[in-house]
């Protein structure tokens, strides 16, 4: 039986809008991918659930979230989104379901763990290497550094890789529990997970865009599929 993964979705217009390559990269997983509306009660969706994916968008987080003061540079917010997300988040690491944040799903995660973020990388980090990359996103566009041991290096099979990058923003402390696994040659932190979890992984590229130029980002969603099952 294929382990239900839930996935959450955006919202635009009225619609609850999902980008295929997210399920479609848990299905080739061996997962069933299902969509998490924000008006389903938490409790009754994680009673189904057996995993957990939260994905990205082109939103910030409220940096009242994680105590600090709105500056110029930060995007605007989905109160609503992130609400839903970080009930539904708090309530999966509570049972210790596997959990994959993805891009802004990653930057909750240390939110909900005490952690913080930059802003805006370029604002905040002068010498900071480019994160918003113009070529395709299905293309690998900077390395990273990936700790030995982790469960990303067992998905890499080493300690280098490449992976897309589409975000302005980034983890500035990581938070309670987690541990930093990867890093761009900027310092800048890609990628963390709490060691002590059946699956908690956060990474700050989209994997689910990557599984044809770069495959080991398939062992991702498989690594998080076999977690659920
Ligand atoms: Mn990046």
């Amino acid at each position: 039986m294929r382990p239900t993964i839930l996935l959450t979705p955006d919202a635009e217009d009225g619609r609850y809008v999902l980008k295929a390559p997210y399920a479609r990269a848990v299905a080739d997983a061996g997962g069933l991918p299902l969509i998490a509306p924000y008006d389903a009660p938490v409790d009754a969706l994680l009673a189904v659930a057996a995993g957990l994916v939260v994905t990205g968008g082109a939103f910030d987080i409220d940096p009242a979230a994680y105590g600090e003061a709105r500056t110029e540079k930060c995007g605007p917010v989905k109160e609503e989104r992130t609400r839903f997300e970080r009930a539904l988040l708090e309530a999966a690491l509570a049972r210790d379901l596997p959990v994959l944040g993805i891009c802004g799903g990653m930057q909750l995660l240390a939110v909900v763990r005490g952690g913080t973020l930059h802003q805006d990388i370029a604002a905040e980090i002068p010498g900071a290497g480019p994160h918003e990359q113009r070529t395709p996103r299905h293309e690998p566009a900077h390395p990273i550094r990936v700790e030995p041991g982790s469960r990303l290096a067992r998905a890499v099979g080493g300690a280098r890789a490449a992976v897309n990058s589409t975000h302005h923003q980034a983890v500035k402390a990581q938070g309670r529990g987690l541990v930093v696994t990867a890093r761009a040659e900027d310092g800048l932190i890609e990628a963390i997970e709490d060691p002590s979890a059946r699956f908690c992984v956060g990474v700050q590229w989209h994997p689910e865009l990557l599984g044809e130029s770069a495959p080991w980002n398939r062992s991702l969603f498989a690594q998080l599929v076999e977690a659920a099952r």
